[in-house]
């Protein structure tokens, strides 16, 4: 027997993805903080940013693996000391490798609009890689790369200490969950990230890498990418975009 179908879902679940990928929805607005909190934001802000700074420097001078010598512009990361959410992706494609910068070719637009479509900036969380450092024809990361490089980005976590981080793809879902399940068994919902002893778990999100999505743009794999986002926006008491609901 046909499965009956609600129209009207259907329709508003196509116009949400297209939304979700064109932009236009609102953007988050600020919690009131008093003054004197302010200032203090102020003041671990800009501390946070040095140590950032510290870290992006001593990436900028890495020879631990081949890949320093192969490259361009390491890319050390970017994005708010103080986000909320940390995404974190595979490693820099040639875009990145020639502007220093992550998520700056084709994947890193879609992301882009990902963020907008959750009503966020860039400027609102921070971007990074599990490897700071182009591989070569941008083959998969090795073990021993992953073992050199990690170390940057735990660094960076524990000085962030982002609410939530979203694993964009298998190998950085993989790397910080220290699993080898597939990338559609971890996505959808939430993992514990352990950043070390004493310190309070941070929840991680895993959903497919925007690379992915652009090869596989299927209304579907939209569809879970928003999903996954909307769970994101909820943990953290943020408002789900109008269209996306
Ligand atoms: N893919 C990644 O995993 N990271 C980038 O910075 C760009 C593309």
């Amino acid at each position: 027997m046909e499965k009956e179908v609600d129209i009207n879902k259907a329709v508003r679940q196509h116009l949400e993805m297209d939304e979700f990928f064109t932009g236009g929805f609102a953007v988050k607005s600020n919690t009131a903080r008093s003054e004197p909190q302010q200032q203090e934001d102020k003041a671990a802000a800009a501390a946070a940013a040095r140590e950032l700074e510290k870290i992006a420097d001593e990436v900028c001078q890495c020879r631990k693996c081949d890949l320093g010598s192969l490259r361009t512009n390491a890319v050390p990361g970017e994005g708010n000391p103080n986000a909320r959410i940390f995404f974190i992706g595979e490693g820099p494609g040639a875009d990145e490798d020639s502007q220093g910068r992550p998520f700056v070719g084709r994947a890193g637009q879609l992301l882009d609009k990902v963020i907008k479509a959750c009503g966020l900036k860039r400027s609102d969380v921070f971007i990074g890689n599990i490897l700071k450092c182009r591989p070569p024809e941008n083959r998969d990361p090795r073990p021993d790369e992953i073992i050199n490089c990690l170390p940057y980005l735990q660094r960076q976590i524990e000085i962030i200490n982002p609410e939530i981080i979203v694993a964009l793809g298998a190998h950085a879902a993989r790397t910080l969950l220290d699993t080898n399940k597939s990338i559609g068994q971890l996505r959808g919902q939430f993992h514990e990230y352990y950043a070390g002893l004493g310190r309070v778990p941070i929840k991680l999100m895993a959903t497919y890498h925007t690379a992915y999505l652009l090869r596989n743009y299927s209304e579907e794999n939209r569809r879970r990418v928003w999903e996954d986002m909307q769970k994101v926006l909820a943990e953290l008491g943020l408002p789900i975009p109008e269209h996306g609901r």
